[in-house]
């Protein structure tokens, strides 16, 4: 009769293999906050670049309308300098001044823009060092953390060799047994001591044995039995490998 107790180092190795399996998991969405923050600061750069873009345009399209307003003025100017009657000549000069204040008002604009363009030039360049530098600490947080991941699968393989070790000191058909229950739990854990759960209830507090890996009672019976090691029995509701705990921590 294969005894449970032949589990319990099987179980501890499998535990941590388990746990550091976990912090496996984990590291890669440790990055996500910096990888979430270059991002940002990307779409920060190219959010001002797009502007820088924009105006550049507008300033150029401006800056086609004061050239035609020019050639405009010019042969304003050469039909006026033809104009054979003085209120002919007069007419070409009042429109040639109102299309001088409209230059000038496309003119006052450029001027802006072009302001503008030098304004967001300096936010370019901060928002492109703001770039580099998360860049930076993505690339070096990055590194260390496949560092660590590399230490953990280090680990991890260590502790795998290890347990092969113990459970070929194992009976095959209990080993069998325990491993299926391991499959299926998602905390490592396939044993489980018997210990006492306290439930307040109307008549009030009642203690029960119930099984330590989901809290669902555990007949008598089958306390007894596994108390003395009879048989090993699985608990009827996580099916985890039930075992009497060393004496005084059975509460
Ligand atoms: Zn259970």
């Amino acid at each position: 009769m294969p005894k449970i107790e032949a589990l319990m180092p099987l179980q501890q190795v499998d535990q941590e293999i388990h746990r550091l399996r976990m912090q496996r998991d984990e590291k890669p969405r440790a990055l996500a906050p910096l990888e979430a923050r270059l991002a940002r600061a990307k779409e920060n750069l190219e959010g001002v670049r797009a502007e820088i873009k924009a105006l550049k345009l507008e300033g150029q399209k401006r800056e086609h309308s004061v050239k035609e307003l020019e050639d405009k003025i010019q042969k304003l100017q050469a039909q006026a300098n033809m104009a054979r009657k003085n209120d002919e000549y007069q007419a070409f000069q009042k429109e040639i001044s109102g299309i001088k204040a409209d230059k000038q008002r496309i003119e006052d604009g450029l001027l802006d823009i072009y302001m503008q363009v030098d304004e967001k030039g300096k936010l370019e360049k901060v928002r492109d060092s703001e770039v580099k530098a998360a860049d930076g600490e993505c690339a070096i947080a990055r590194k260390q953390n496949e560092a660590e991941i590399a230490e953990l699968d280090r680990k991890i393989s260590e502790l795998a060799a290890r347990r092969e070790e113990l459970a070929g000191a194992v009976d095959r058909e209990l080993l069998a047994r325990y491993d299926r229950v391991l499959r299926v739990k998602d905390d490592g854990v396939a044993l489980a001591p018997i210990v006492i759960y306290e439930s307040i209830e109307d008549e009030g507090v009642r203690k029960y044995w119930g099984c330590g890996g989901c809290s669902v009672g555990v007949t008598s019976q089958d306390v007894n039995e596994v108390r003395r090691a009879k048989d090993i029995l699985s608990c009827r509701s996580c099916s985890r490998l039930l075992y009497w705990p060393e004496e005084g921590k059975a509460s």
